[in-house]
């Protein structure tokens, strides 16, 4: 699978038994360091667990918008953390990631639905019923054409930027953007930037309120009233 994929196959615990490349405690041995990544990511995980459980569901616009504000600032905290001589590459206009297949909870949908017609936007219906057939693993078996997200622009712009899912604002990468285009053979060389929390944060935001790809979930919140 591309690495830029917007999905999240692992499981929190494969993320947190995954053999880090990172450094924990460079006084560690490698083993003692695995471990103790791998419980620092477990009580990560576990704090944002139980903070979607203990979240008001009732209202879905609020909750995800929520989520949202929440998961920039804790990019923005993050980031200024970057390693010396390094910078984020994404930028305005810079879109081979937003085709493949995106991972979403259903008060995002909710969300994007409701942007949708407050800007009075006018998705393409027939694309997101096409989309909603294939699954992460057969995302590569549509026509070219048809495997861009709905949302984007001509322009190479997200047309819903403001109110895009979780897993798009989180997907940021240091290396050069033309890495990121599969057509140019060079996605081993994609250098992504990880925020361990904003991971485990929609990590338990997918297991909490459940997971479906952009095209179905986004299809049924449009069709409901
Ligand atoms: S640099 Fe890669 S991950 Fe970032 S916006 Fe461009 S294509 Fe997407
Ligand atoms: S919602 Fe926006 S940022 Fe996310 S994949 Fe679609 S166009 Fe790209």
């Amino acid at each position: 699978m591309p690495a830029i994929w917007r999905v999240c196959r692992a499981s929190a615990a494969d993320i947190c038994g995954a053999d880090m490349d990172d450094d924990f405690d460079t006084a560690g041995s490698a083993a003692g360091n695995r471990r103790k990544k791998a419980a620092w990511l477990r009580g990560i995980h576990e704090r944002h667990l139980a903070q979607c459980r203990a979240a008001d569901i009732t209202d879905a616009l609020a909750l995800a918008h929520k989520a949202h504000v929440e998961m920039d600032a804790q990019l923005q905290q993050d980031s200024a953390n970057l390693p010396e001589g390094k910078q984020i590459r994404c930028g305005r206009g810079c879109s081979h990631c937003c085709h493949g297949p995106v991972e979403i909870w259903p008060q995002e949908a909710a969300l994007l639905a409701r942007f949708v017609r407050d800007a009075g936007l006018a998705p393409d219906l027939a694309l997101l019923e096409r989309q909603s057939r294939y699954s992460v693993d057969t995302w590569r078996e549509q026509p070219a054409a048809d495997q861009a997200c709905v949302f984007l622009g001509d322009d190479g712009a997200c047309s819903v930027y403001a109110a895009r899912p979780n897993t798009c604002r989180k997907l940021l990468v240091m290396s050069d953007p033309a890495c990121c285009d599969v057509r140019q053979g060079r996605t081993d060389q994609i250098d992504r930037w990880f925020s361990w929390e904003a991971e485990m944060m929609e990590v338990a935001a997918l297991e909490v309120f459940g997971m479906g790809l952009l095209p179905r979930l986004v299809l049924q919140a449009l069709q409901q009233k």
